[in-house]
């Protein structure tokens, strides 16, 4: 078993978990209604080892959309068709520096990372652009199945069309990178490729799910609960790397000095931690801080990173 004593190590987790549940200062997100209208006191937290022992406390059953957390399972998927050569030619690894839907490019005229908005657009790009849309938000679906062992997934619609409303900056993103010439194809129909940015955006899980989509990142690639490979090692190793300098947000470099774990929040309050070889977590609080990542999910990684050595430069 890779937690040893796993009784006890659960014990702590819910510990944390109470003290966790003490934060109430940060605001749902508000941009969208249905954000605005969740209710902000869910609470919930879910891990998923790599040898499937499971573990979940508080509001854990609840649905919730992905969000930003859709940014590395797209670019890890993209990664596994097309080879991270490929993907990089038309994306950097750059932590930006600057906020996740400002309108700016590196030096290359490429988005800075897969991890801010227009990297993900970016990488949207990439996912089986062959097919029809239909086909291709199938395809991402089933991926995504696969990487939660066939537990919840779901597509939240209304969440989708508000965000196709409230998209002037994702808009704007995606006609600034094609007067660049970002795109391997320059004739890219623009609503068709926001629309399936937002699709992905507003896939639905729960903390119990996403908990197994973690563990499946932290056992390279292979769902815990069903040993199946859904991504290969290579793509699951890149796509810790950019969650580890670039997953949460402007609170990235503080986050990765900080925790030392790869992350990536999501803005309806979503966390997912990956411990390497060891353990994914689930984190799920819709009140988010100045910078955009949930107040008591950020917290809880700090509490977990002072109890366990999951820093990855502890036991040095
Ligand atoms: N749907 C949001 C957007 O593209 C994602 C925001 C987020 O979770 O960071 O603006």
């Amino acid at each position: 078993m890779v937690i040893p004593q796993f009784e006890t190590f659960c014990a702590h987790i819910e510990e944390i978990y109470e003290t966790c549940q003490e934060f109430q200062d940060g605001k749902a997100a508000c941009y969208i209604p249905q954000l605005d209208r969740v209710d902000a006191e869910l609470w919930g937290v879910s891990l998923c080892t790599i040898d499937g022992q499971r573990y979940s406390v508080g509001d854990v059953e609840v649905p919730f959309t992905i969000q930003s957390v859709s940014k590395p399972i797209g670019y890890a998927i993209a990664c596994a068709d097309n080879g991270p050569d490929f993907v990089h030619k038309y994306v950097g690894q750059e932590p930006s520096g600057r906020s996740f839907n400002e309108l700016c490019l590196d030096n290359n005229n490429k988005p800075h990372n897969p991890m801010i908005n227009s990297g993900a657009i970016m990488v949207s790009t990439l996912l089986r652009p062959e097919l029809d849309i239909a086909d291709r938000f199938d395809y991402i679906f089933k991926k995504y199945k696969k990487m939660t062992g066939g537990e919840y997934l779901g597509f939240n619609n209304a969440i989708f069309l508000s965000e196709r409303q409230a998209a002037d900056r994702n808009f704007a993103l995606a006609y600034f990178m094609r007067e660049y010439g970002c795109f391997a194809n320059q004739n890219i129909d623009l609503v068709s490729t926001l629309d399936f940015y937002f699709q992905m955006c507003s896939l639905e899980v729960t903390c119990e799910s996403a908990a197994v989509i973690a563990g499946t990142l932290a056992n390279g690639g292979v769902c815990p609960i069903t040993g199946e490979a859904v991504l290969d090692p290579e793509a699951v190793r890149n796509t810790l790397c950019l969650m580890h300098s670039c997953g949460m947000y402007d609170y990235s470099g503080q986050f990765a000095f900080k925790c030392g774990v790869p992350a990536k929040s999501g803005v309806s309050g979503i966390i997912i931690v990956v411990i390497p070889n060891v353990v994914g977590f689930a984190l799920y609080s819709p009140r988010l801080d100045a910078m955009g990542n949930s107040v008591r999910g950020v917290k809880f990684c700090k509490e977990l990173i002072q109890k366990f050595n999951f820093h990855h430069f502890d036991n040095m």
